[in-house]
């Protein structure tokens, strides 16, 4: 546990949270500020920073619970789809520096815009950049 994580006092129960869902080692519960209605985080329970510090299995596992919430969210508040997304480190948005996965339910005409700036694959590197990320796997 970190001592100042928020996520950990959540995980402790010293900071109170709308649960939805606990196994041994996650737990998930509404994000105060939610996106869309049903918004839920994933939370592992042993603190890790960041997606490059979780062991894989700590991650595979966060997705399980996270299809399970995804069905829950379809059958249950008649979501029309859904983003699962994480953020990992501060460059990409991560507010809270324990590793988590957002579940957010999307609704037709829920006004919610992702503004990804598409570009265009350049297959002059695609060789370089599939080297660089083979070699490490
Ligand atoms: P991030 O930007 O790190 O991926 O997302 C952090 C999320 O945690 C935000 O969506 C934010 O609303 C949520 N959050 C921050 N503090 C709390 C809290 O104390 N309780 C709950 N339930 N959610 C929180
Ligand atoms: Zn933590």
């Amino acid at each position: 546990m970190a001592t100042e994580c928020i996520f950990c006092k959540i995980v402790a129960g010293t900071i109170p949270c709308h649960k939805v869902a606990e196994t041994d080692a996650e737990i998930a519960f509404l994000d105060i500020m939610p996106v869309t209605r049903g918004h839920v985080l994933v939370v592992p329970k042993r603190h890790v920073e960041c997606v490059t510090d979780a062991p894989p299995e700590t991650m595979a596992n966060m997705m399980r619970l996270a299809t399970r919430i995804a069905h829950a969210a379809r059958a249950g508040l008649r979501c029309d789809g859904m983003n699962i997304l994480v953020n990992s480190g501060a460059v990409a948005g991560q507010l809270v520096p324990h590793v988590h996965l957002h579940v957010i339910p999307r609704y037709e005409d829920d006004g919610v815009r992702i503004p990804w700036p598409h570009g265009s694959l350049d297959k002059s590197v695609a060789p370089e950049l599939v080297s660089a990320l083979r070699a490490h796997l």
